[in-house]
């Protein structure tokens, strides 16, 4: 029997949600993978939030996926919260479990299962460039998954500082934080250095305040930038000889997981990206 049309419905609430390219990339993979799922945007102002959860537990979605500014409002509306979306405070993944909206978090999840492809988190001790929310999803993940040590270099001492308390009380890690003045040196034993600000978007020459002569060959140099996949800091870790890992597969990767959530199914990670690439124009 062919699968009821609402039934089978997931989405993206978002604000200013035109065009959004990972519409293309949830449908490549249920088209793919034969499921006849519909994934749909729907701009929902602030104000409309609760009318707007209540509308999909009416019609049946199987989940949702909710960008900014819905990511940390949302919860009060969810039956209940994912391990890390609990500790970060933050949902950008809607999943239903039987009668129940569960709020998870897969930005982080994506950049894990990027970052697995080169390296094991576990031990890692992590330079994390930026504290806003994207540093504090890939943070906490990197600290469920047993990183040893994380020093956050961030402009506002506030958000750095916040930070490295969730990390030090809540996961037990061992994390420091470091006001960004003037280009930051790669301490040499660090493992991996990620770009978790959005320095770099829709921007390829964009520059990182950070010492470049300090990425040695060894280190995995990863940044959450998708659009341009190839920034700056990634060109450049290159030429110094490091393993890069860019925000596109990171962007995929969290896509993989929320299909994952929603279908049940393991959906083929390299479609979902050339989709994404074509809708990005890549
Ligand atoms: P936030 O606004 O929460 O945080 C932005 C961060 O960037 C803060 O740490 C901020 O520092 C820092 N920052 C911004 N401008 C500068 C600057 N000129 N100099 C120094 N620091 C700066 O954004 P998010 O964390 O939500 O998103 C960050 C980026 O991550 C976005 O570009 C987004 O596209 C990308 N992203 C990618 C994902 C993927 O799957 N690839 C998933 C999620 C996000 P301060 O605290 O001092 O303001």
């Amino acid at each position: 029997m062919p699968p009821s049309f609402l039934h089978d419905l997931v989405g993206s609430m978002s604000q200013g949600a035109d065009g959004n390219p990972t519409v293309a990339m949830i449908e490549a993979a249920f088209a793919h993978h034969g499921l006849r799922w519909r994934y749909i945007n729907m701009e929902v102002a602030p104000e409309d939030l609760g009318d707007a959860v209540r509308g999909t537990r009416a019609m049946g979605f199987k989940g949702f996926n909710c960008s900014l500014p819905h990511k940390v409002a949302v919860i009060p509306h969810l039956d209940g919260l994912g391990e890390s979306a609990a500790l970060m405070g933050a949902v950008n993944c809607v999943v239903r479990r039987e009668d129940r909206l569960i709020g998870e978090n897969t930005d982080g999840k994506g950049f894990l299962t990027s970052l697995r492809s080169v390296a094991d988190p576990a031990g890692q001790s992590v330079v994390m460039l930026g504290a806003g929310g994207a540093a504090r999803a890939v943070a906490v993940e990197l600290g469920l998954a047993g990183a040893r040590r994380i020093t956050v270099v961030n402009r506002s001492p506030r958000r750095g500082g916040e930070l490295v308390d969730l990390l030090r009380s809540r996961l037990r890690i061992e994390a420091e934080f470091v006001p960004w003045t003037g280009d930051f040196a790669i301490p040499s034993s660090t493992g991996l250095v990620i770009n978790a600000t959005s320095i770099g978007l829709y921007d390829p020459d964009a520059r990182l305040a950070l010492d470049v002569s300090s990425l040695l060959p060894g280190m995995v140099v990863a940044d959450v930038i998708g659009n341009p996949p190839r920034t700056r800091l990634i060109r450049d870790a290159e030429a110094r000889g490091c393993r890069v890992l860019d925000g596109l597969g990171m962007l995929v990767n969290q896509g993989v997981v929320g299909v994952r959530y929603w279908t049940g199914i393991d959906p083929d990670a390299g479609v979902m990206r050339r989709a994404l690439e074509t809708a990005l124009g890549l």
